[in-house]
């Protein structure tokens, strides 16, 4: 699961367009990830502003 540093976050969209699986979805509030997450961690390394990082201890 991808946590997001809305403080960071530039909005740009970017992470949305790299997810493999589409599970970055750009609303309201900035990114949210959700379950389809396979912790890849293509969008922690897309993102310019480093808003992005991998929790790697759940489930
Ligand atoms: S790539 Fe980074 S700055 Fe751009 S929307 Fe995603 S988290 Fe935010
Ligand atoms: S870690 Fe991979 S699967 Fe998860 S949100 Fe980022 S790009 Fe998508």
């Amino acid at each position: 699961m991808i946590t997001v540093n809305r403080d960071k976050c530039a909005r740009c969209g970017g992470c949305v367009s790299v997810c493999p699986v589409s599970a970055l979805t750009l609303t309201e509030h900035g990114i949210e990830c959700d379950k389809k997450c396979i912790n890849c961690s293509t969008c922690v390394k897309f993102c310019p502003v480093h808003a992005l990082s991998l929790k790697k201890d759940e489930k």
